[in-house]
């Protein structure tokens, strides 16, 4: 019997697990398209978190190495900066467990597991269409190919998702993120930041501040960075901002305005206490990021799966990206290699997924929610009502790390 052809498009988290663990089956002919350059990637990204339980599950399944290179991070104190004192009061601490990982790190452990034969480099799909039984997918324009299974891992502005759901919008969250990645000798005290997870809050959102490991292949693989993002409400009379909708867009660094790198200087001047304003001003000027979620009603149809950021795409509060990718992989792999009655089981491994998604979805816009959109003034703010207003945020549920 002919094998089936599957081919799967993006070769970023998602679809690099699936292009590895159907490679190893044996049972396919799996083709995948990348758009960009096979080196384009490895010097981007910054750092993502991981549970015990998702690095042992990644090690098992062979898609990391076993010395697979992180930081341990034990413990999470939120504080909030008291100007008029110059001092920081703390708001709220937990343990955790969470290993912090260089996203580029994990995508070179990914792509060395790859079959480079398999991968198409500078393929971009431009068009998908479908011809009886076949879905036909159009390369650069130009080359069109037939698979009989289309998985698309294409990311948050997934061609995939359109085709299957034209009406489906992407919602900005009317909130930014400013990030960053400051190397350690910048910093005074390095030891306030290592082994921590650190939140400071201010006017307009947060700060999440904890340290990474260097990218693999820059020379500086073995140094340390402290990797910084700070969410930031656009909505509320935001001076660089008339409209809401204004702040919908991604800045790089060296396309950053000088009006936005003077404003977010003024706010690291007044917002943020001396040890955190050392961290954030390591790096400028800053990445400007929207954020956004989607939802989906089915990650299946017709022979089209969805994967990762492509399939239900989660604001970063749920600590959820990677690991959302990879299980979206692990489970579709099981039905792929083992089911007797693809339709049904691909409806069903569908209907897990988007509601695994959904579950995190609603979890990433409460903690938004709380921390961003509608946060409570901080430093009016006791204790108690911290963590009252955090549990409430979480309604019992609970971060895979958390201790
Ligand atoms: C370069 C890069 C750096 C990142 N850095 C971080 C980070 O530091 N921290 C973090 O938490 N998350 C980061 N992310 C996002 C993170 O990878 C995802 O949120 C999550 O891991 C899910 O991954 P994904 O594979 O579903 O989507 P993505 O990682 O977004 O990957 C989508 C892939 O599809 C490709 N693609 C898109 N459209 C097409 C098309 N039409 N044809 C062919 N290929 C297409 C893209 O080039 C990309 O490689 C980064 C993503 C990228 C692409």
């Amino acid at each position: 019997m002919d094998k089936l052809r599957i081919a799967i498009v993006g070769a970023s988290i998602a679809g690099s697990a699936c292009g590895i663990l159907l490679q190893r089956s044996k049972k396919f002919d799996i083709s995948i398209f990348e758009k960009r350059a096979a080196d384009a990637m490895l010097s981007q990204g910054a750092g993502i978190g991981f549970s015990p339980a998702i690095t042992q599950q990644l090690k098992e399944h062979d898609l990391i190495d076993q010395d697979f290179p992180y930081l341990d991070l034990t413990y999470n104190p939120s504080f909030v900066y008291e100007k008029a004192i110059d001092q920081e009061r703390l708001l709220n601490d937990s343990k955790l467990i969470l290993y912090a990982v260089n996203w580029a790190t994990l995508y070179a452990q990914l792509t060395k597991r790859l079959m480079r034969e398999q991968v198409h480099y500078n393929s971009q799909v431009t068009a998908i269409s479908r011809e009886n039984d076949a879905i036909k997918l159009t390369i650069n324009n130009h080359e069109t190919q037939a698979f009989d299974l289309v998985i698309f891992a294409d990311g948050y502005d997934s061609i995939g998702h359109r085709w299957l759901f034209p009406d489906s919008k992407i919602n900005f969250a009317n909130y930014i993120l400013w990030r960053g990645l400051t190397p350690i000798e910048k910093i005074t005290d390095p030891a306030r930041f290592l082994e921590i997870f650190t939140f400071s809050f201010y006017t307009r959102g947060v700060a999440a501040i904890y340290p990474i490991l260097g990218a693999p292949t820059l020379d500086n693989k073995d140094k340390l960075f402290i990797n910084w993002a700070v969410y930031e409400k656009s909505n509320q009379q935001h001076p660089l901002f008339p409209q809401p909708s204004d702040a919908h867009k991604n800045i790089a660094p060296d396309k950053m305005p000088a009006s936005y790198l003077n404003y977010f200087k003024e706010v690291l001047s007044k917002e943020f206490s001396p040890f955190i304003r050392e961290v954030l001003a390591g790096t400028l000027p800053p990445f400007m990021q929207a954020i956004e979620d989607r939802d989906a009603s089915a990650y299946y149809q017709d022979r089209v799966c969805l994967v990762g950021d492509a399939g239900i795409l989660i604001r970063p509060h749920a600590g959820s990206g990677a690991v959302k990718g990879f299980q979206d992989a692990f489970e579709l792999e099981k039905v792929l290699t083992s089911s007797n009655n693809l339709e049904t089981d691909l409806q069903q491994w569908s209907n897990a997924r988007c509601q695994a998604a959904t579950q995190l979805l609603n979890l990433s816009r409460s903690v938004g929610k709380f921390f961003v959109e509608e946060a409570p003034d901080w430093n009016a703010l006791t204790r108690e009502e911290m963590q009252n207003g955090f549990s409430a945020a979480l309604a019992g549920r609970h971060y895979s790390y958390s201790k």
